[in-house]
C-alpha cells in the first residue's frame, strides 16, 4: 500500500513533559520520498498562485520552508525567536502555556504589498502561526496563504486562524 505523509511521522510520547505525544517530522524529512511527497502536498492548492516570499516559522518551518521556496521561486524569509535575527528587527510576542514567548522579523524583509505564504510544521494553539502573520502584516505583507504539514484540532490552532479570515492548509491531523 502506498504510504501518506503521516505514515513517516513518529510520535514520541512524553518529550518534551510527561503527557505531551510529540510530532516527530524528523523521520518524514529523512526519508526522501516522504519529503518530496510532503512538499509536494505543501504546494498542491498554491499551483497557478505567485507568491513574493514564504516565510518559515523557527525551526522546522525553515526546513519546509527553503523547499517550498525554491519550488515557487519566492524568496525565503525567517521568523526565529528573539535575539537570533542580526540586524533591525520588528518583535511580537504571544503566549504559551506557561508564559511568553517573542518571535522577530528583520524590519526590511517584507515590503509592503508583497505576497505571503506562512509555512510550518505543525499548527497547535496557533499562538507562533498568528505571531507570524501578525510581524508581517506589520510590514504590509498580505498573507495569502498558511500551510502546515501537521494540524492537531484539538487545540483549536486552525479554527481559530480561519476565523480570523486566513486560509490555512495541512496534511494530516492527529485527535
Ligand atoms: P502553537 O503555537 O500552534 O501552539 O504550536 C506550534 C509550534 O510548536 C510549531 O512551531 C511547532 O513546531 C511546535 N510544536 C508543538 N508541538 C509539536 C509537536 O508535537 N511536534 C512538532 N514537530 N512540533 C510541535
Amino acid at each position: 500500500m502506498t504510504k501518506t505523509v503521516q505514515d513517516y511521522i513518529r510520535t514520541i510520547p512524553d518529550f518534551p513533559h510527561e503527557g505531551i505525544m510529540f510530532r516527530d517530522v524528523t523521520t518524514l524529512f529523512a526519508d526522501p520520498r516522504g519529503f518530496r511527497m510532503a512538499i509536494d502536498q505543501l504546494l498542491h492548492p498554491y499551483a497557478g498562485v505567485r507568491f513574493d516570499k514564504v516565510v518559515g516559522l523557527e525551526a522546522r518551518g525553515f526546513i519546509l520552508g527553503g523547499a517550498v521556496a525554491h519550488q515557487l521561486s519566492a524568496g525565503f524569509v525567517p521568523v526565529r525567536k528573539k535575539g537570533k535575527l542580526p540586524g533591525k528587527t520588528i518583535s511580537q510576542k504571544y503566549s504559551l502555556e506557561y508564559g511568553e514567548a517573542e518571535v522577530e522579523l528583520h524590519d526590511d524583509a517584507i515590503q509592503p504589498g508583497e505576497r505571503v505564504l506562512i509555512v510550518d510544521d505543525l499548527l497547535a494553539t496557533g499562538g507562533t502561526a498568528e505571531a507570524g502573520i501578525k510581524l508581517v502584516e506589520q510590514l504590509g505583507g498580505e498573507i495569502i496563504g498558511c500551510a502546515f504539514i501537521v494540524d492537531l484540532p484539538e487545540l483549536g490552532g486552525r479554527a481559530r486562524l480561519e476565523a480570523m479570515g486566513f486560509d490555512i492548509h495541512v496534511l494530516c491531523q492527529y485527535d
